[in-house]
């Protein structure tokens, strides 16, 4: 690779702060039925097994180290990462150190959970990876769709891998796909969560094509009119946990949201006006738009032949971006418009017979009118105490924003870590 490749940083108008990686590409062990990242093992018919080299592994480092500034997020998916063994962390942490140029590091972890063993969780806890562990609620509505290959449920096993973790001291999140059936039950995967001590919790809705008629929603979907309700309610359990005006629990959504009601970036990509601001590296090096367009139109190139930053730069990825700024006549005189943006473009692929509407369109307008005031107060609310604690540096008041979730001050640190701690 020529020394020039990693000359000085050119300023970019995006800047690198966070890659997606999947270092076993689509491989899991697990076979859950909504998964829609199995079959772009169909992508990379050259090997049956895929794994990043470490020579690719050292290449994207070097990289992402020398094109980034100051602080990077390494989002490490799949597939199941797990599968490339501790060794492969290991290897992926010494380059982090050796490239690092003194920049700060975050590491999330994504995984099922089923590999996860004492030897894993030491050392996840060491190197502080903050792991998502998907774990869709207790028995009957995690096993609904969460199976092993041997058509087994996992939740059993998943859930020691969780209280395994945490007694470890690693920090776990909890990935929940909410899906046909689930939506049912927000009360009761809420309360689950919370008796496991996943605190932190992300939900996500499920939107798969059916595969026998692709204009139609595959059968384990969520029904938008389900999922609106379905906010509405977590959304007043989370709201019914604030301990003396802050949340005692962190839920993405809301916390991004409340990131927009106080005119922050939010952290949730679905929030933005324009997509584009990640990209996700594959196994071979491969560079795509997103990991919902890990598909031919949007590869980006390969890190052997381009700068990761270049390729986030590029007009391609612009172009991608500005899909999502690209609205609908609903959208464009919807008064929903700045908190929703239309919501994630995935999501606008399914929604005849009004083509281009966000499918999940009746569930942002049900929640919005539902928690907007309130959401309109806490940011009133936070607005006045960030007031006083300028003026009352003493001050421990807590504005109402996910302990976990990066600062609102924007210092690119963690809030618990940043201005939660005044
Ligand atoms: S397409 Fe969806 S998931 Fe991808 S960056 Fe845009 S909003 Fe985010
Ligand atoms: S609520 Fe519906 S109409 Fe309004 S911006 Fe969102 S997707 Fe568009």
């Amino acid at each position: 690779m020529p020394k020039a490749f990693y000359g000085t940083i050119r300023k970019h108008a995006k800047p690198l702060q966070s890659v997606l990686v999947k270092p076993a590409g689509p491989d899991c062990n697990l076979g859950c039925t909504y998964c829609f990242y199995l079959e772009k093992a169909e992508m990379f018919p050259e090997n049956k097994i895929h794994r990043m080299s470490e020579e690719t592994l050292e290449e994207m480092t070097r990289q992402v180290m020398s094109q980034s500034e100051h602080h990077v997020s390494f989002g490490w998916q799949g597939g199941e990462p797990t599968l490339m063994g501790i060794s492969f962390f290991e290897k992926a942490v010494s380059f982090q150190q050796k490239y690092g140029r003194g920049h700060t590091v975050g590491n999330g972890f994504q995984t099922n959970g089923l590999l996860i063993d004492k030897e894993w969780a030491k050392f996840l806890n060491k190197y502080k990876f903050l792991v998502g562990l998907s774990l869709d609620g207790p028995e009957h509505i995690h096993d609904r769709y969460r199976k092993q290959r041997s058509g087994e449920g996992s939740w059993a096993k998943v859930k020691d891998k969780a209280r395994l973790m945490m007694d470890e001291g690693v920090e776990v999140n909890a990935l929940v796909v909410v899906n046909d059936y689930s939506v049912r039950f927000p009360e009761e995967i809420y309360a689950f969560h919370k008796s496991m001590g996943l605190t932190f919790q992300q939900y996500i809705p499920c939107l798969e094509k059916d595969p026998k008629d692709s204009s139609k929603p595959a059968s384990f979907s969520v029904p938008p009119e389900q999922y609106g309700e379905f906010l509405c309610r977590l959304f007043d359990l989370w709201l019914g946990d604030f301990v003396d005006g802050a949340p005692a629990t962190s839920i993405r959504l809301f916390d991004s949201l409340f990131h927009s009601y106080v005119g922050l970036p939010p952290p949730e990509c679905t929030l933005l006006k324009e997509c584009g601001v990640y990209v996700v590296i594959e196994h071979n090096g491969d560079v795509y738009a997103c990991d919902f367009f890990v598909d031919p139109e949007w590869k980006l190139g390969n890190i052997r032949d381009k700068k990761i930053i270049d390729m986030l730069n590029s007009a391609q990825q612009n172009r991608f971006g500005r899909i999502k700024s690209t609205l609908h006549s609903e959208c464009q005189k919807c008064r929903w418009l700045p908190l929703c943006r239309g919501g994630c473009p995935k999501d606008r692929l399914l929604s005849a017979p009004s083509r281009g509407l966000n499918y999940f369109c009746p569930s942002f307008k049900a929640f919005f009118s539902h928690a907007d005031e309130r959401f309109r107060w806490m940011a009133d609310e936070w607005k006045r105490q960030q007031a006083m604690m300028s003026s009352s540096p003493q001050s421990n008041k807590q504005p109402p924003v996910g302990r976990n979730d990066p600062c609102p001050c924007g210092s690119g640190l963690k809030y618990k870590k940043c201005c939660g701690r005044l």
